[in-house]
């Protein structure tokens, strides 16, 4: 986590006893890695109730991404999405705010895609051997590498 990174804290001492939706954008996933690039932040919209002890949070998360394909190498852009994030918190009258930062940062790794594809139709990386019956193949044939 990044110094001054943004942080969505919720005070479970002010949610609604009908509940409350947060919705926004918190820049918070900072992965540095040579095939995942996040830009922007995570976009987010999120139930939050109280029951009892607990905080839970219902929602979905987007994040969009710069990623590096797996099967062609070409760069592309994708959202990933989670739909059904959801989690709990346990809460008391001390400390009513619970951070969620940590939670939808890994809601959101967790996510991503193993082995990212440009597209189901991807042809993957262009074969580079050469044809048999290439002529420029052939015409190594006559020369002689012995010493
Ligand atoms: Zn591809």
């Amino acid at each position: 986590m990044k110094d001054g990174a943004e942080r969505l804290v919720v005070d479970a001492s002010r949610v609604a006893s009908e509940g409350d939706v947060l919705e926004g954008e918190i820049d918070c996933v900072d992965i540095d890695e040579e095939f995942v690039h996040p830009f922007g932040g995570v976009r987010y919209r999120l139930e939050v109730k109280v029951f009892g002890t607990e905080l839970l949070v219902r929602g979905r998360l987007e994040q969009d991404f710069d990623l590096v394909c797996s099967r062609c190498g070409k760069d592309f852009d994708d959202t990933v999405k989670v739909e059904d994030f959801t989690i709990s918190y346990e809460i008391d009258e001390k400390s009513p705010e619970v951070d969620l930062t940590e939670d939808v940062r890994e809601g959101i790794i967790l996510a991503l895609p193993s082995f990212p594809v440009c597209s189901e139709e991807c042809p993957g990386v262009e074969q580079k051997s050469a044809e048999p019956g290439d002529e420029r193949w052939n015409a190594l044939d006559g020369l002689n590498f012995g010493g």
